[in-house]
């Protein structure tokens, strides 16, 4: 269908239908800025993380990431009908980090398939 051909309630109602891309934690969002509760880090560490990284990320597994203030957000935005965890990736397109992960998780499946039989 033609978005442009549509009235905009339309448009709000596919937006909502549309399939919401789950989060792999790959840190790729935290990374390029920091949430409205976190903080820049302020130069490039020896991760070779952007300047303006979150100082809140934390690696975890070598590969997925974890934030810091995870226990302290959750606490504030209790009853949040918009809580910022668990609602989705906010930042799924061209995202090489995000496609990294989704491959080593989908390996990590399929070698347990195959140990399993
Ligand atoms: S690490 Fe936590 S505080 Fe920092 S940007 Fe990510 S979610 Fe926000
Ligand atoms: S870019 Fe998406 S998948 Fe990666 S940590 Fe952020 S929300 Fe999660």
């Amino acid at each position: 269908m033609d978005r442009k051909m549509t009235k905009p309630m339309e448009n709000l109602k596919e937006a909502k239908d549309e399939k919401i891309k789950e989060c792999v934690r790959c840190g790729f969002c935290c990374k390029q800025a920091p949430c409205s509760y976190g903080e820049v880090c302020g130069y490039t560490d020896h991760k070779g993380w952007p300047e303006g990284h979150c100082k809140f990320l934390q690696s975890n597994y070598g590969y997925t990431y974890i934030c810091g203030k995870y226990d302290e957000i959750k606490h504030i935005e209790n009853g949040s009908p918009y809580p910022m965890f668990g609602s989705g990736c906010s930042s799924p397109l061209f995202n090489k980090d995000r496609e990294n992960v989704m491959r080593i998780i989908a390996e990590k499946a399929a070698k347990r398939c195959l140990t399993n039989g």
